[in-house]
């Protein structure tokens, strides 16, 4: 895997419905706004997000996926440690 940058969090895509009641969104069929962008993350136990426009998004969402990967890789490579440890012979049973 080559290095660089990883963004944790994840984006989503929002259509939403405004306040205006004569607003296309309100119609049959719904023509909602959007998609607007959100990335969120936690930051010291907490939520954050932020709107992203759709040309950041589609780039981010790479970063993201880095993340994603980085974080399964180390999951594997810590599930095999547990195994290490758990077979070795010195532990007194
Ligand atoms: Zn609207």
């Amino acid at each position: 895997m080559r290095s660089g940058p990883a963004l944790p969090g994840s984006i989503a895509e929002r259509m939403t419905r405004c306040g205006r009641a004569n607003c296309a969104c309100h119609g049959d069929p719904p023509r909602r706004h959007g998609p607007y962008f959100h990335w969120t993350r936690k930051v010291a136990a907490k939520t954050v997000g932020r709107w992203l426009s759709a040309e950041q998004a589609q780039d981010y969402r790479r970063l993201v996926d880095s993340d994603r990967r980085l974080r399964e890789l180390v999951g594997r490579v810590e599930s095999i440690g547990l195994e290490v440890v758990e077979a070795d012979p010195r532990w007194e049973r």
